[in-house]
Order: C-alpha cells, then structure tokens, then sequence
C-alpha cells in the first residue's frame, strides 16, 4: 500500500471538513458570485471591507466593438486588479447613463430615477453585507457625472459606508505613440479598441472599423464651458469617435496594465483610509445639529 501524500491527506480533510468550511486563504475568487457564502465571509474579511462595483454600459461601439465593450473591459480591469489586491468584485452592473445613444440598436437605456435609485439600493446591499468601502470603478464615459453626483447625495443621509468612484486612468508616461488625433480618440477609437484587443480580442472585428466615420460631425457650436445634453449626439451621432482600425495590441497593453495598477493603488489607499468614514459620521452627527457646530 502506498503511503498517502500530505496533498491527498489535505484534500482528504478538506473533502470530509463539512459544506459550510471555507476555502483556503489563497484560493479565494474575487468574484462575488463564485463564492460560497462561508468563502464570502472571508472574503470579506480579507478585503478589509473593500468591494468594487466595475461599472459598464449597453451601448453601440461603432461599427467593430460589441455593445457590452464598457462593461467587458472594466470588469477585465478590475477583476485583475482585485486579483493583485483582494477585494470583493461585485457581479455585471450595467445600469447606467446611456440616454444619449438611444436611438441605436442595442442600447439599454434605465430611467433617470431608477439609475440612482439601483444604484443606492445595490450599495446599501452591499453595504448590508460587509462592504463598508465601496469603490465604484466607471468603464463608461456617460457615467462621468452621474457617478460623483451619486457620491455627493450620500451626504444627504447616514449611511455607515463610503463611495469611491475611480475614474478611467489608462493612459500614463512611456505610452506607445498613438497613431491617430487623441483629441477625438475617446469612443471605440484606438485607445478604447486597443484596450479591447487585449481584454476580449475574440469580439474586436478590427475588419469593419473603417465601415463608419468617427470623425467629429462639430454641429453645433457654443462657447467652453456652456454644457448641453445634446453635445455628444451633435459631435458623435454614430457613437463612433476616433479611429478604431489603427489600434494595436501593444497600445492595449500599456493602456490596460495603466488601468490594472491605477485601481490596485486605489484599493490599496481606499484599505488604508480611516478618515473617510469618520469624518462622515462626524458631518451626519452635525447636520443634525447645526447650530451646535463649533465653530
Ligand atoms: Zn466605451
């Protein structure tokens, strides 16, 4: 009779330790919703409370991306950050600012009041569970106002979290020379593309990039810093802005390992941030009262 290993004695304790035992400290998903709910405690612990909720859309990405482009490539990103920095990873969340492309195939469009409604109730569920630092990480530039005006209103009452919002960071010094104008690269052009091929390059059709114009359509004209919510439609009616077909693997490298470590710096300081929290607490306890302020 063979002597059994010590790895077959420890599968052998693991099988026998019961439904309800959690997994080994390495071997944790980051994946919300591949944890069992014994793993999800220890999820939770190891996060120190950290969760992200990656932040996509529905959307037409010109001619060669497909609609979840958004959505694919933030989840890439921050479930490999999550992977350098445990956190907890919210599942697909996809119900956002999107009114503006409604008139293409595709696009799934929540009402204004829904939008934050959801997205309040999902944090407070979170919240409920063991996240009490919350990092929304926004993949889509639509949500761009909708995220810190959602952050702001958790002012308006107690909550006993915080929301982060991590914008896009993708491009940073020593990044590969662009080929096209970066002034107009900004949706399902080379940048985005290029992130693209590295994160679900089985769904760029780099091939039918050029089937559309991303050029700027300029049609209307007001003076900087007069904002109105007709200006992507009136630049970019095609929701095509750039030039997708000269993207390359190697800008999607640069651009998509600048984003990993930009939210693994972000968890890292969200974790190591005690002042957040309290100072809230501190405001709402004040609100309350606030003649009684000290001034
Ligand atoms: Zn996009």
């Amino acid at each position: 009779m063979r002597t059994p290993s010590l790895l077959s004695i420890a599968a052998l304790v693991a099988a026998t330790a019961g439904a309800q035992a959690p997994a080994a400290q390495g071997r944790l998903s980051v994946h919300w919703e591949e944890l069992t709910a014994a793993d999800f405690r220890q999820g939770i612990t190891r996060s120190q409370g950290t969760c992200l909720l990656p932040f996509g859309i529905m959307e037409k990405h010109g001619p060669h991306l497909p609609l979840g482009n958004d959505l694919l490539n933030v989840r890439y990103a921050s479930l490999h950050a999550a992977e350098q920095e445990y956190a907890v990873v919210f599942p697909e969340y996809y119900f956002g600012q999107i009114f503006e492309a409604k008139h293409e195939p595709g696009t799934v469009a929540y009402s204004r009041g829904l939008q934050l409604q959801l997205l309040q109730e999902t944090t407070d569920e979170m919240a409920r569970n063991g996240c009490k630092k919350i990092i929304i990480v926004n993949g889509h530039g639509g949500n761009n106002s909708l995220l810190p005006y959602f952050a702001q209103t958790q002012l308006e009452a107690p909550h006993d979290y915080v929301v982060y919002v991590q914008g896009m960071a993708r491009s940073g010094p020593g990044e590969p020379k662009h080929k096209s104008d970066p002034a107009t690269d900004m949706h399902a052009g080379e940048a985005e593309t290029s992130v693209s091929m590295v994160a679900r390059p089985d769904l760029v059709h780099l091939d039918r990039a050029s089937q559309e114009s991303g050029a700027d359509q300029a049609r209307v004209n007001l003076p900087a810093g007069l904002y109105t919510g007709i200006w992507w439609y009136a630049r970019f009616p095609n929701h095509y802005a750039g030039q997708g077909a000269v993207a390359s693997r190697e800008l999607g490298e640069f651009e998509t390992k600048t984003w990993i470590d930009a939210i693994v710096q972000t968890i890292r300081a969200v974790k190591a941030d005690q002042q957040s929290l309290r100072l809230q607490n501190e405001f709402y306890e004040r609100s309350k009262r606030p003649l009684e302020t000290p001034r």
